[in-house]
């Protein structure tokens, strides 16, 4: 028999009523659903709505239950050079540590660990989380090739497109010099 652990509010809140103050339990979950959020940045995320994967176990420790998986999608961009579509699997580590409310903490812990969080002891919502984990995998500087010659300066052609463009130079003091040579290259 298949008992769901999920509540009801959000596909990423999970009950934690059968590991709970039960060291050395585990439960292993592994789910699909549409993204409630845009998991990235402004310029690349996996849009809401599209399919989000989550493989996660909890584990029931001393002070809590420690969460580890992955979280997996396809994130849509924008090439930071040529504006075109960039289209990028991101597959990320998810891990935290969520401490029941009374769990003592050594002095100074919290600063040093920032996947610490704490919960009701009751339900874990991983939304906050495995947002916070697209984002940190997805790149600053999303683009369509590592090769990406970008945009032409001048007139905004994509010069993947079109690898001998280039422009004259409009300047008569050159103009002698300029038929002698071949035009530079950028
Ligand atoms: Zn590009
Ligand atoms: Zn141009």
């Amino acid at each position: 028999m298949h008992v769901s652990h999920r509540t009801a509010d959000s596909p990423l809140q999970f009950s934690m009523r059968d590991l709970a103050r039960r060291p050395g339990q585990q439960r292993t979950e592994s789910l699909e659903f549409p993204a409630p959020a845009v998991f990235g940045t402004d310029v690349i995320a996996v849009p809401q709505g599209a399919d989000v994967k989550l493989e996660v176990s909890f584990e029931s420790v001393t002070d809590g239950i420690w969460v580890s998986g992955t979280v997996t999608g396809d994130a849509v961009g924008e090439c930071g050079r040529c504006l075109d579509e960039v289209r990028l699997p991101v597959v990320a580590p998810v891990q935290g540590l969520f401490l029941y409310p009374e769990a003592e903490r050594e002095d100074g812990e919290e600063d040093e660990l920032d996947d610490v969080f704490e919960f009701d002891g009751d339900t874990i919502d991983l939304e906050q989380l495995t947002l916070d984990a697209v984002a940190t995998e997805l790149p600053f500087t999303p683009l369509c090739d590592p090769d990406c010659p970008g945009l032409c300066d001048q007139c905004g052609a994509r010069l993947a497109d079109e690898p001998d463009h280039a422009h004259e130079v409009i300047d008569p003091r050159w103009s002698t010099l300029q038929s002698l040579t071949e035009p530079k290259e950028s």
